[in-house]
This record gives C-alpha cells, structure tokens and sequence, in this order.
C-alpha cells in the first residue's frame, strides 16, 4: 500500500512541467487523476503504457479538447461500454428522489408512487433492509421501475464507498451492501500561504483530514494560529484515496516540508516494526518535543512566569515561578511528558497537586487541583498527554486555575519560554531500516518541489 509505483514519477512531472497558475494546476491536478483513474481502468496490464511521456500527458490534460493520445483513444470504448448498459436496462425507469428534511422512506414511497408492501418487504427482507430506514437528509435515493411501475430495483448511495441495493426477486428483494475498491495513488502537492492554512491546503488539493496531519506533524514546530507568514510555503506528499477515480476523504501524509519565514521543517514518515507511524526528521530526530508547552486545552493565562510578582493573596512580593492558566473548575490537567508521579497530595499553599519526573533532569508541578485522576499513585507511569487531575482551587487560590511549573535540575524556568527538548530520536537499531524508508521519500520531495519550481520558472 505504501510503496511508490513508477508511474508517481511521471505523474509529478505531469503535473507540474506547464503549470500557468495555482488554478490551472489544482484543475490539471484532478483532471490527470480523473483521466490516469479511467486509464488504469481501461487497460490495467499494460506495462507498456507507464511509458507514455509527461510530454503527451500533459497535452491531455492541458488541452482536452483535441487530444489524440494513446490514453484519450481508449475513452470512447469506455463510454461505449456503457451506453451498452444503459441501453439494457432502458426498459427500466429511473426515478431519482433528493431527501428532503422530515422525510421517512414512507413518505418517499408515497411521492414516488411505489407500493407499501414493497416498501415492507425490503425493510423487513434482512438485516441491511434495516438499513433504508436511515436515511440522510441531502443524498439521493433511486427507483427503478419497470413498464407497470412496478419497484425492481432500490438504491441508496450511504457514502462514496458503500450503496444500499435492493433488488426484486419475484414477490421479494434481495438486499445487499456494494462497497466500492478504494485505489491509494501516491500524490503530491505544493501551495503557500495567502489567507489560512485551511484555505491555502483546500487551494492545493488537501481535503480536511490531510490538512490537520500536516498541522499536527509541525504543530510542535509551527505555530500555525499566531506565526504563520504569507508567503510561507509548503510540500506535502500523501497518500491520495480514490473511489471510481474521484477522490474521497482519507489518507496519510508520507513526508512534508514546511517553510515558515524562512526556516523549512522537514518531516518523513516511518512505519515502526510494530506497525506504528511516526514522523521524523530526515536524520531521525522525532517531529515532536518530550514536552507539550501547555497542560490545559482552551485555557487564558492569568499569570505569567514572574520572578517579581506581588503574590494576590498574600499581598508581597514573591517569585511567580510558574504559569496560571485560569480555567472552569474540573477542566482536565494533562501531563506534559511521558514521566513517573513522584507526589501527589496536599502541599501547603499548592492544595492539591500532582509533580511528575521526567527521566533524571526535569520535573514538572501542577497544583491547585480540585481532585486528582482516579487510579493514578505515587510512583504511576505517565505518558505525555494523558489527564493527571482537574482545575480547581485548593490552597491559596483566589479563583479556579492551574499552577504550573518546569524544573531543570531543580531550577525553576519560564514554562511558556524555556526550550523544549526533542522527544527520543529514532532508536539506534532501527536507523538504518529508517534511512532505507526515508531516502526515497525524500527524493520524492524533492522532486516534487524541483518539479514546482520548474513550472514556476515556465509561466
Ligand atoms: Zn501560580
């Protein structure tokens, strides 16, 4: 699934040798996709073709009008193919129903004049019958009649993947799921920064789930609410989905860059022994850090690292030595980094606190709890992220919020400023099995990005 075809080569370079613009390569983009999808269909064991050259390709997806390639000849035995199916069936009537909000199957039925006993018979034929009791407001559901308008055939697209089809079997029907091959084609794409990354993502093809990997796989580097920079560019390299050639949601990242305000991160996916994905730099240093720079989710900070700091309720100057993050009582507290509970209890003006050990130099403090997470001790493993305890206001607190500290050997440091290290690099055993998976995803990069620029220089 993961390997990379010959032919992702020649499909970089289609895409981009006569890029014009960003629009005309997103276009070009999904037309290739769509034509190399029918393609493959067409005449799937012919090496031979993987030799067409980007030159005849790009004119087919450049100029469709007046192509005369080896791949656009074969399109009319295609559609030939199925004009034959549509001619079969043409004593069938097909009747196309959009749900609408409120409707039941019942009522549909009525509106397209089919019979209530048919209706029974296929809800009640099996178990998937069930299933055309839940429809969704939005998709389509088809009829097909015969010449007395009699139902023989019922189907419900669920998703791009599964179609509901009931089918008439003299005074019964027969129900059954189609659920559609989903073809993995390894794709790649460039875009920068103009608006969001959301919208500049969308712009480059990305659908939503690959444009939160890529600001998962920085966000530990980037920060993409408050830096991100027009201009700022990036190259992703991904696992593309397609259902009948079009694509659907889904797929993996397999290596990215990002330039944010000059500085490129790099970043390449490895498949662990265990079958476990992560990414790393491309000399095998970990994407992420041992430490999440805040333990409360959709918290404000009501108080910074301050060495000076009038303490609020004792009303004296006393060193802040960590951060305050105000939050709702019972807001879950996570740990910053993988580590062991060394205390948890009461501590004088902490209250309820909770102090982790992360290996032999850090420690981290979260205290004015108002409880603690079940199940966890003195002495419990923790892994970063995971929820010690809860926000709250024991000790000296004047409202609901957390104290949270960073220790370097003992000495307090800024948690919002102080310089997180990276998490474990990649283990010394598995390196050399790292560089083997790296090295051609990397090229792959690269291309991709020689191949931008390359379209850039031609417009
Ligand atoms: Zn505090």
């Amino acid at each position: 699934m993961y390997e990379i075809r010959p032919s992702f080569y020649f499909q970089i370079s289609v895409i981009f040798v006569k890029k014009r613009t960003f629009n005309i390569f997103v276009l070009a983009f999904s037309v290739f996709f769509t034509i190399s999808a029918s393609y493959i269909l067409i005449v799937p064991d012919d090496d031979s073709d993987k030799t067409v050259t980007s030159e005849t390709v790009i004119s087919a997806n450049i100029s469709l009008p007046d192509v005369s390639t080896p791949v656009l000849e074969s399109l009319p035995e295609d559609q030939a193919h199925t004009i034959d199916e549509a001619t079969n069936e043409s004593t069938l009537v097909t009747l196309t129903h959009r749900i609408k909000k409120g409707e039941n199957l019942s009522v549909i039925f009525e509106k397209m004049a089919l019979s209530r006993k048919d209706l029974y018979r296929i809800t009640h034929s099996n178990d998937l019958g069930k299933q055309f009791a839940h429809l969704k407001v939005g998709k389509e559901l088809i009829a097909k009649t015969d010449a007395e308008g009699q139902l023989q055939e019922l189907i419900y697209r669920k998703n791009a993947i599964e179609t509901l089809i009931a089918t008439r079997h003299s005074d019964n029907f027969d129900v059954a799921i189609q659920t559609k091959d989903i073809e993995t084609q390894v794709a790649s794409t460039q875009g920068s920064i103009q608006s969001s990354l959301f919208l500049d993502g969308k712009q480059a093809g990305l659908n939503d789930n690959l444009i939160m990997q890529l600001a998962n796989i920085f966000a530990w580097d980037i920060d993409f609410a408050l830096n991100l920079r027009k201009g700022d560019q990036f190259t992703v390299v991904y696992e593309k989905h397609l259902v009948d050639g079009h694509p659907v949601d889904g797929g993996e990242i397999i290596s990215a860059e990002f330039v944010n305000q000059g500085k490129t991160f790099t970043a390449v996916r490895f498949i662990e022994p265990d079958g476990s994905k992560h990414y790393y730099t491309p000399d095998g240093k970990s994407l992420r850090k041992a430490f999440l720079r805040t333990p409360v989710a959709f918290a404000r900070i009501s108080s910074p690292f301050n060495l000076h700091r009038k303490h609020p309720v004792l009303n004296r100057i006393r060193a802040h030595k960590g951060v305050d993050y105000a939050a709702r009582t019972g807001t879950p507290v996570k740990t910053t980094g993988d580590g062991r509970i060394i205390f948890r209890g009461r501590k004088g003006g902490y209250g309820r606190t909770v102090v982790v050990k992360h290996g032999q130099k850090y420690t981290t403090l979260y205290a004015h709890l108002s409880g603690f997470k079940r199940g966890l001790k003195n002495g419990s493993r923790v892994k970063q992220g995971q929820v010690i305890g809860y926000v709250g206001q024991s000790g000296l607190a004047t409202g609901p919020h957390l104290h949270y500290e960073f220790r370097i050997n003992g000495v307090h440091r800024n948690p919002l400023t102080v310089k997180l290290p990276h998490a474990n690099p990649i283990k010394k055993s598995l390196l050399a099995e790292f560089k083997a998976q790296a090295e051609p995803l990397l090229a792959q990069l690269n291309k991709a990005k020689a191949s931008h620029l390359l379209a850039q220089n031609q417009q």
